[in-house]
């Protein structure tokens, strides 16, 4: 329980707005992307500067309620929401700025990744987002972040430059490769741990306004076909061109002949924003496998970065896990097709994204991201269901398949934004022991008391009594 004359005295001073059960406001927080997740915290502030920040971090302490920042509430397994606790919501902390002239971005730590592509796109920019809009880009960017550029331009946080954090003690830092550079280090990748970051500063390339994009479909008993055919495309493609397979169902879309919606089979997906002629080359390789329908197509980047939102909607019940892949062998491909048709949620998918390129040209030790840079595929199982009874099924679907991925994969660490469970023991399976021991020297020096631990906590490093 919180002391009700403590929220009222809070209230008096903040700038923000505070939310308690009842108020407008309320809900639309404590309701994150995921339904499955229904919590309740005890105070929802919703800041809209870096002060107000401060000023919820310091309220929260002195209540002694534990603390959970919400950006754009994606995460899968609620860590935006904690029950009965305090919810620092970035929702107003959401402006984006961009220098086309040093090619900079200047983002809030609340906005989402359409804010964030739409306005580097007027400038014909762009820097790796992930793949739905209403993503929020400071859980993804922290987590590392993948998506279609991720072979051009490396993870999302290999592209950050600065960053504004408040730190648990309310005080405030900008980290960058020459300031706090051992935070600056443990951001990209180590997810919420160490602050509250109200600005992401980025890096932007050159990328026009067009990106091409093909999308051919393989049935289930062409599936070992398609699947050899997409681990071959690495070596035949140039290596900035983002390949990825989804075993789904076919969606109800205009290229989908009728006979195919909603059946299950697989996806191969390429897209670049090079030349239009690479793509129509890619699509000529794949068309020799004769797949049963494709769209071909160009379209504006900010197009192809929406293209998934359908599948994605808010208010879906789901469930995921992930692994990375060295390669895709014959045995794995056994595995894919076992469990291909087996989900009930209309949503529900695996995906393979292939690695290398950029991505495997920056060295493992440049950021505290834990995924192998010797990767060759980035391996998802995701359950998205309407109902929570479809979810049952397909969680128990998610689990078996990853436990059957395991001896094809590298280790059972695997991506901290694709997970659903963060006890200690998969937190640092995740990151591996050399890195989280790092991590937890630099969580001892900016969250000694662990203050921001409703996330993929690492726990901070026992210090050497004065
Ligand atoms: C539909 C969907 C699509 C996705 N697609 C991709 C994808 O293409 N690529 C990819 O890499 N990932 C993807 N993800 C995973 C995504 O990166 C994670 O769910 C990530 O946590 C989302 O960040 P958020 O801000 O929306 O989440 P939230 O749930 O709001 O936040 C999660 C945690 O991140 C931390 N956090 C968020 N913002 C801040 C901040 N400003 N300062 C400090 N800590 C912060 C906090 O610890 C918080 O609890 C997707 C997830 C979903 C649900």
């Amino acid at each position: 329980m919180v002391d009700k004359s403590a929220i009222a005295a809070f209230r008096e001073t903040f700038t923000g707005s505070v939310y308690l059960s009842g108020d407008a406001g309320y809900e639309n927080s404590r309701n994150v992307w995921n339904a499955d997740i229904n919590r309740y915290p005890a105070v929802v502030a919703s800041c809209g500067s870096t002060d107000e920040v401060a000023a919820a971090i310091a309220f929260g302490r002195r209540q002694g309620l534990e603390i959970s920042v919400r950006g754009g509430g994606h995460n899968f397994a609620g860590l935006a929401v904690a029950e009965g606790g305090l919810m620092i919501h970035l929702e107003k902390i959401n402006s984006v700025r961009v220098d086309p002239a040093s090619k900079r971005a200047w983002i809030g730590g609340g906005a989402a990744l359409g804010d964030l592509d739409a306005a580097c796109s007027e400038h014909g920019l762009a820097v790796t987002a992930g793949i739905v809009t209403h993503t929020g880009v400071g859980g993804l960017t922290l987590g590392g972040g993948v998506g279609f550029l991720l072979r051009r331009f490396g993870l999302a946080c290999d592209n950050l430059l600065e960053a504004e954090v408040v730190l648990a003690d309310g005080s405030v830092v900008r980290a960058n490769r020459e300031n706090h550079a051992d935070l600056f280090w443990a951001l990209r990748g180590g997810g919420g741990n160490f602050g509250i970051v109200t600005e992401f500063v980025f890096q932007l390339h050159e990328i026009g306004d067009t990106a091409n994009v093909g999308m051919f479909f393989f049935p289930p008993e062409r599936g070992v076909e398609a699947m050899q055919l997409f681990r071959e495309l690495r070596d035949r493609l140039p290596d900035d061109m983002a390949i990825i397979a989804f075993g789904m169902r076919a969606p109800d879309a205009p290229f989908v002949p009728d006979e195919f919606r909603h059946t299950h089979g697989y996806f191969i997906q390429l897209a670049t924003v090079g030349p239009a002629a690479e793509l129509a080359a890619a699509a000529a390789i794949v068309r020799e496998a004769s797949p049963a329908f494709e769209l071909v197509t160009p379209m504006r980047y900010v197009e192809l970065q929406s293209m998934n939102d359908a599948f994605n909607p808010w208010g879906v019940h789901g469930y995921e896990k992930a692994v990375y892949l060295p390669a895709i062998s014959d045995d794995a491909i056994d595995v894919m097709q076992k469990y291909l048709t087996g989900t009930r949620g209309a949503f529900s998918y695996f995906g393979a994204m292939t690695l290398g390129g950029q991505y495997a040209r920056v060295a493992d030790e440049d950021a505290a991201w834990a995924g192998p840079r010797d990767a060759g595929y980035h391996f998802i199982m995701t359950g998205t269901c309407e109902t929570a009874e479809e979810l049952v099924h397909d969680r128990q679907w998610v689990k078996e398949f990853w436990s059957d991925m395991q001896p094809h994969g590298m280790g059972s660490g695997s991506y901290i934004n694709n997970m659903n469970e963060y006890d200690e023991n998969r937190v640092r399976a995740a990151y591996g022991a050399e890195k989280y021991e790092r991590l937890s020297r630099i969580k001892a020096v900016y969250d000694p008391e662990n203050v921001f631990h409703h996330n993929q906590n690492i726990k901070p490093a026992a210090t050497a009594p004065a």
